[in-house]
């Protein structure tokens, strides 16, 4: 692409470097906010900033927080013995959409992927061992892409929870194999949580 201006190119650079944005929609956006009042291209700029100085992850469960403790580890109404464990903040955004789960969870922050050099010592499982080790959890429902990376990490995690006295879960697989959690709709994520199944009854590996 040919640039009458540099500052132009510059932002067009950038946005082309978002997942899912070739040059032509940076293009088409850029464009899109020169033509927008200061004010909301103010607005717009601010949020983008403020996201990565403001935003924390919470020390219990690493779910993106605007607070050290975030609202669902907060909330006295939330069942603290049992912990979901997710692959990122999207997963709890759309179990918590279903209305149906009424514990806690836990942002792994990925899934061992070996093929993209992911290991379990990337992700937060250590996090998720200290949280067992208070005792207090008494079921860690697996709910992770029915995925190949999905499926190493729940067999990852399921030896590390062996050494716990915890029950431990996966969602039904209503979920086709491939299957990425945010993708499926509500109804049937909520139900493949109310109808989750014991791990080990599920599971080929023994
Ligand atoms: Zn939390």
């Amino acid at each position: 692409m040919n640039f009458s201006s540099k500052l132009l190119q510059h932002a067009v650079e950038e946005f082309g470097r978002l997942p899912g944005i070739g040059n032509k929609t940076a293009l088409r956006l850029v464009l899109h906010l020169l033509k927008q009042s200061d004010q909301e291209v103010s607005r717009f700029t601010q949020a983008i900033d403020q996201l990565k100085e403001k935003i924390q992850y919470c020390q219990e469960c690493y779910n993106i927080s605007d607070e050290p403790i975030c609202e669902i580890c907060r909330s006295i109404k939330r069942d603290k013995s049992t912990i979901c464990v997710v692959e990122d903040t999207r997963d709890v955004m759309a179990i918590e959409n279903t209305n149906q789960y009424q514990g806690v969870y836990h942002v792994l922050g990925g899934l061992i992927s070996p093929m993209d050099g992911i290991g379990p010592s990337d992700l937060k499982i250590e996090g998720l061992l200290e949280r067992l080790r208070k005792g207090e959890v008494k079921e860690v429902i697996l709910a992770l892409s029915a995925t190949m990376e999905g499926d190493t990490t729940i067999f990852y995690l399921y030896r590390k929870l062996r050494e716990f006295d915890v029950e431990v879960s996966t969602i039904a697989r209503g979920i086709a194999f491939g299957g990425e959690l945010e993708y499926v709709d509500e109804i049937t994520l909520g139900r493949s949580i109310l109808t989750r199944v014991p791990y080990e009854r599920n599971s080929s590996w023994k």
